[in-house]
């Protein structure tokens, strides 16, 4: 690789991994630059839920993102597994959606997108799934699927060795040196400077922190979330009751999610409440949890926005700098589709979504509502 390399991307989760393993692809030399190891933040810690989509009938770019992710997993998944050995436990497993009365809109949406679906009655959904006491309309979601978190970031990171990207772990960026309208260098911690010829930003829930010194406030900002471990008999599907889930993953665990607590700050926890709120609702959700063990918690910093979606593109009045961030609860679903544009973007093609809806200097629309949660 020349010494400089192309794109420099600040943060390794799955969004700066993804981006950088489909430039590097295009042929562009990628170096990506993390404060700690690759993939151990909110990328790690998530539910991996991809609910399903269609981006050629999506209505939103957010939708499109969201379709994307969902045709391109399966494919995706298989490419990393043949690249790397690593398969990532991609697995269409289909879900239950028990919407309340404020998502009368959302089946709306499906149809409109062409995404399958079926309305339950309380007793059908029983003999699906083992259920107790629910909340909601049931509505199934064959196409709806879930991957395994660290397994898909042990898979990028080695699919992006494996591709030539330099990968730089525990070097943390500290400051930009800047020129009059394009960012001339990076400061790590430890002082070396990184001279590139375009600048990736993705770095989470941190990202405000960098944003700052280029003249932008988006309000990125950390979103704790906590998730329980239980093993024991469980139901077959992913479960959706508003913001709580219950993901099974086949081998007799059950990924409780999560709490969300925006008030908490960087300090990545869990709390005796948080975990005992999060089992008690599986067990009243699914009635054989009853008797399951709780295996372990863990909890993860989403990267929020005021409107719940990400920012992606150009950083207004900087040339060669761009920015992924604040994907909030639906990083995991939305990073084929923000790599796919980020690549478009820096590669000079016409991109696949409209990223007007994505940009770092839009007024935040809060009444958008989104056709799944997580
Ligand atoms: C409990 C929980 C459940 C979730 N469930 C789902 C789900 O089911 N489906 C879904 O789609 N999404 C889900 N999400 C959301 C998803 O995990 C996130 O949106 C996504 O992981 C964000 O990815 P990222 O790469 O932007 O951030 P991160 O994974 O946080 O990565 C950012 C990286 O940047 C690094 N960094 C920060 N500052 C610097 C710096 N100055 N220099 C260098 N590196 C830096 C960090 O060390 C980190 O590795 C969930 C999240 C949580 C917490």
């Amino acid at each position: 690789m020349a010494k400089h390399p192309d794109v420099a991307i600040i943060g390794g989760g799955i969004i700066g991994l993804t981006s950088a393993y489909f430039l590097a692809k295009e042929g562009l030399s990628v170096a990506v630059y993390d404060q700690s190891d690759f993939g151990k933040e909110a990328s790690w810690a998530g539910a991996g839920i991809i609910p399903p989509g269609n981006p050629d009938r999506a209505a939103t770019p957010a939708d499109k993102l969201r379709g994307i992710g969902s045709v391109r997993f399966p494919t995706f998944s298989a490419e990393l597994r043949e690249l790397t050995g690593i398969d990532n436990g991609y697995r269409l497993c289909g879900g239950i959606d028990f919407l309340e009365p404020e998502d009368r809109d959302v089946p709306t949406v499906w149809h409109a997108e062409g995404i399958a679906f079926e309305r339950l009655t309380l007793a059908g959904a029983k003999r699906l799934e083992p259920l107790g006491e629910v909340e909601g309309e049931p509505h199934l979601l064959p196409a709806c699927a879930q991957v395994r978190n660290p397994r898909h970031l042990r898979a990028l990171i080695t699919a992006c060795d494996r591709v030539g990207v330099r990968l730089n772990a525990n070097t943390g960026a500290e400051a930009w040196e800047l020129g009059s309208n394009r960012i001339t260098s990076v400061q790590l911690a430890g002082g070396e400077r990184v001279i590139a010829g375009r600048f990736l930003l993705a770095a989470g829930a941190w990202s405000e922190l960098l944003l700052r010194p280029l003249g932008h406030r988006p309000h990125v900002r950390p979103v704790l979330g906590q998730i329980a471990l239980l093993k024991g008999p469980s139901c077959s599907r992913v479960l959706m009751l508003g913001k709580r889930y219950l993901v099974p993953r086949g081998d007799g665990l059950t990924l409780i999610g999560s709490t969300e607590e925006p008030e908490a700050g960087f300090e990545k926890r869990t709390t005796a409440a948080g975990v005992e709120e999060l089992v008690a609702f599986a067990r009243r959700t699914v009635l054989p949890l009853a008797d399951a063990t709780l295996e372990t918690s863990w909890a993860g910093l989403r990267p929020g926005s005021p409107d719940g979606l990400p920012f992606i593109g150009n950083v207004p009045g900087w040339d060669n700098a761009f920015v992924a961030c604040g994907h909030f609860r639906a990083g995991v679903q939305l990073s084929i589709g923000t790599a796919q544009a980020i690549t478009e973007l820096l590669t000079g093609k016409p991109t696949s979504v409209d990223l007007a809806a994505f940009a770092l200097d839009r007024t935040p629309d809060t009444s958008t509502k989104s056709a799944f949660r997580s």
